[in-house]
């Protein structure tokens, strides 16, 4: 078991953008940890230099608070799953569990293998399929060998780099229930890769959100969602993904585009010296007001422009005219949203969870 800190990693590839730019990340023991964000922010380049697959350019990799930067990735005891797994096919599953020790020859005896790979697999409930061979399991239990292999190794910490990302959806879901339950049972410090914000929301104790190689925040699901630190993290968050609405400040109100709502006290001193805001609301916020009335709420009428029915929850897109130099500002922004635009939904409902974005904030 063990803690890992992360304090200032850059890495460089040449001389060019640092692809990590000063990333400092404590995780705890037996805390599990996702790095999550859009292509190229960064995320693999991050556990690669944590497992020592890439040298760090600048800063310190600690390990129960010793430098490990320059310690060989064998030395550093942490255990890579990978996408494929990289187990053997023609090996039996005991085989490829025990396959790190036998590695170790002569350090590790044939009864201690034994022990250590009948524990494993118990605790991973694979030890009625020892004999098998990899080509028989089904997903989840191939993932279970690939982690029994890191567990019998005594490994610090489990590192794992986009490991869903080949299967469908269904088996997605399933695989990410099993890595979790697992990961809790066996409470192994894990640091987890994905651009997948679901996996992220749904597996990490706390999540690391990158864009450019930047740290935008660290925070658990529930924070993030309810308290994003800035545009990036609350558009990149939440699925359908949070409306971004230019709105004027005038006053101790804020005129959207389709109405004018009244600010609380805190609202009003937040904006205070602001011509034009963002207003961030989250989809589940915006009603259909004759079915769903919300007292104090604002309503405005609004034309339906498509909807998707999903079963469970429907989504309903509605255009909505733009103060001209609201939207200026707004497309100013959408580089930094990555093509998220301006959305709008039913019927607002302004309240407390709703969010208030200054323009000059990314
Ligand atoms: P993805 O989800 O697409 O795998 P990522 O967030 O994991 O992306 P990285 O693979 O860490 O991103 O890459 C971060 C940046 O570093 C990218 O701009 C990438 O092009 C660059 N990069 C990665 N590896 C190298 C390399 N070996 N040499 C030069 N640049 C690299």
């Amino acid at each position: 078991m063990s803690s890992i800190q992360l304090k200032n990693i850059v890495k460089k590839y040449g001389d060019g953008f640092p692809a990590v730019n000063d990333v400092s990340l404590d995780i705890a023991d037996g805390e599990f940890m996702i790095l999550v964000g859009p292509s190229g922010c960064g995320k693999s380049t991050l556990l690669r230099m944590v497992v020592g697959l890439e040298d760090i350019t600048s800063g310190d990799l600690e390990i129960n608070g010793t430098r490990v930067n320059d310690l060989a990735p064998r030395d550093r005891n942490l255990a890579m799953v990978f996408q494929n797994y990289a187990l053997y096919p023609h090996l039996t599953v005991f085989e490829n569990i025990a396959f790190p020790l036998r590695l170790n020859k002569g350090k590790v005896s044939d009864d201690e293998i034994q022990r250590k790979v009948r524990e494993a697999s118990k605790m991973l409930e694979l030890d009625e399929h020892l004999e098998r061979k990899p080509g028989n399991l089904s997903g989840g239990q191939r993932q279970r060998v690939a982690m029994g292999r890191a567990i019998v190794r005594d490994a610090d910490a489990f590192l794992f780099d986009e490991p869903l990302s080949n299967l469908d959806a269904k088996l997605r879901g399933q695989m990410r229930t099993e890595i979790a339950r697992m990961q809790r049972r066996l409470g192994i410090t894990t640091i987890y890769v994905t651009h997948d914000q679901t996996e992220a929301m749904t597996l990490g104790d706390r999540v690391a959100v990158l864009k450019k190689g930047v740290l935008q925040q660290c925070a658990s699901p529930r924070e993030l969602y309810e308290q994003p630190a800035n545009l990036f993290v609350a558009g990149f968050i939440g699925s359908p993904p949070m409306n971004f609405v230019p709105a004027r400040v005038e006053g101790t109100t804020l005129r959207l585009p389709f109405a004018t709502v009244p600010m609380t006290e805190q609202l009003a001193r937040d904006v205070a010296g602001k011509d034009i805001v963002i207003v961030g609301i989250r989809p589940e916020y915006i009603k259909d007001a004759e079915v769903n009335p919300v007292p104090g709420g604002a309503t405005f009428k609004a034309v339906v422009d498509q909807t998707e029915w999903l079963g469970n929850e429907q989504y309903a897109y509605i255009p909505f005219e733009q103060d001209p130099a609201a939207k200026q500002h707004l497309d100013a922004l959408e580089k930094d949203l990555d093509g998220e635009g301006a959305r709008s939904q039913l019927v607002v409902n302004l309240d407390a969870r709703s969010q208030i974005f200054e323009g000059d904030e990314v």
